[in-house]
């Protein structure tokens, strides 16, 4: 038998299947048949053993909220220390989601009122979020969309697709559509290639974007045959879900070279999360290790209040504590930015500690990232001068457009119908002169 990636997923795909080969492993469609979906097959697959009482309650969980783990997610798991594995926690479901607190809410962010059709929700001015699919290859345990995902009976099909298309094409302030779910990337190719292809004929649609965990957990779904149709649709843009240096494997780096490789932007999204990744030096790892493989830290967010979270949040502090050791510590790029989703719809609100000191009327007093207090002098006189260009329409066109970079030159700016100039005079021209000293 082929050698798989290493002795465990060898291991793994043996028990899973005995005639498994390499190329079974590194199909993603293999991978998603044969995603860990129960307490039984998991312990087998790993050799760890609960007993009854656990069992039981296991079970009740997931019937809440289901268990599904894709073999290459599972491999990575540290089964000899699995009760503190980062990837274990994600994927494996605790009792504790079953503790429902009287602040917890089952959609915190309101996304299902703010909701003009079904899988569309618009909350800021000129952008939308587009649920595609409640589908996930990983069902992570700490999904803010708990409440809906996972559910295959809310699988939209084209005609709900359609009708939130259309909301989009009705809408001209929409001018970025983020496409998330579920993950948008387990459909088919070429349903992919069709909500795109809507999309992009849509004239005030400038950005799409994609939200996606698939290079965590599936990264054998980046294939050519996907890449070839996401660089069809630039600007195109991907932000993916990280949350711990150890999820940064070589299929994971291959995924990410080939997206980048089309020109996709890649950018990431980590929660913030208790017994994870709730540490500085793991942060930084982290966000040392996207940018080596080219994704930018894009935000950092604080768990949501969705239900069945409590056991994953951390303190606000700690969000500011781990912004403190990033911010001048590291990289400007390396940095994402930390943000609390209001409860209600409020939207992300954007958390950093202070370095604002004090301030008058002409100086502001800062700190920097070691301590150091410092003064910044105001400009004298200073005036807005764009508050009134700006307010004339013309002058604002001229202002807002990109320059022109052709400019014609000599007999060709006489004969050009863009330019309005009359007549071309050598310098020094006598007679000329002698009219400009009259
Ligand atoms: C996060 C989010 C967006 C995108 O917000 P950005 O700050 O532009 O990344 C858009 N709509 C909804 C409902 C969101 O939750
Ligand atoms: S990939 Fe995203 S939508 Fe899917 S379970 Fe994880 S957090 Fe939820």
């Amino acid at each position: 038998m082929d050698i798989i990636y290493d002795q465990g997923q060898q291991n793994i795909a043996e028990k899973i299947s005995p005639t498994a080969k390499i190329s079974n492993w590194r199909d993603w469609k293999w991978q998603l048949k044969h995603s860990i979906r129960d307490i039984g097959m998991f312990e087998k697959l790993l050799g760890i053993q609960f007993n009854a009482s656990q069992k039981q309650q296991l079970q009740e969980t997931i019937a809440k909220f289901p268990l599904s783990i894709t073999p290459y997610y599972l491999s990575l798991i540290d089964t000899e220390n699995y009760e503190n594995d980062p990837i274990y926690k994600q994927a494996f479901p605790s009792i504790s989601e079953l503790q429902v607190g009287d602040f917890e809410m089952r959609d915190p962010l309101d996304e299902d009122k703010d909701s003009p059709v079904p899988g569309i929700t618009h909350r800021y001015p000129d952008r939308v979020l587009f649920q595609v699919s409640p589908i996930c290859s990983m069902y992570c345990r700490h999904c803010t969309r708990k409440r809906k995902v996972g559910d295959e009976s809310l699988l939209p099909n084209r005609e709900q697709l359609s009708r939130g298309i259309r909301y989009i094409r009705n809408t001209t302030a929409v001018r970025d559509v983020l496409l998330s779910g579920g993950d948008p990337l387990l459909q088919s190719d070429e349903s992919l290639d069709w909500i795109l292809t809507e999309l992009r004929n849509i004239p005030h649609v400038e950005v799409i974007r994609i939200g996606t965990r698939i290079p965590v957990v599936l990264p054998y779904r980046v294939t050519e045959g996907l890449v070839a149709i996401l660089k069809k649709h630039h600007p195109l843009w991907v932000n993916t879900h990280f949350n711990h240096p150890r999820e940064i494997t070589e299929s994971s780096k291959e995924a990410l070279s080939k997206l980048s490789d089309a020109g996709i932007p890649l950018g990431n999204q980590t929660v913030l999360l208790a017994g994870i990744n709730d540490s500085p030096v793991i942060i930084k790892k982290l966000v040392h290790k996207l940018v080596q493989n080219r994704v930018r830290p894009y935000y950092l967010y604080q768990c949501d209040l969705s239900e069945g979270l409590n056991h994953f949040r951390t303190p606000v502090g700690k969000g500011v504590e781990i912004m403190e050791s990033l911010i001048g510590h590291t990289s400007g790029f390396a940095v994402p930015s930390y943000v609390i989703d209001a409860p209600g719809g409020g939207g992300k609100i954007r958390i950093a500690p202070n370095y604002l000191v004090s301030w008058s009327h002409d100086k502001v007093v800062l700190r920097n990232f070691e301590g150091v207090i410092t003064t910044y002098e105001e400009p004298k006189g200073y005036e807005d001068s764009f508050r009134n260009l700006l307010s004339d329409e013309l002058q604002a066109s001229r202002i807002l457009e990109g320059a022109s970079e052709y400019k014609a030159i000599g007999i060709e700016k006489l004969l050009s119908d863009t330019d309005d100039t009359v007549s071309l005079i050598p310098e020094n021209t006598e007679r000329i002169e002698r009219r400009e000293h009259v």
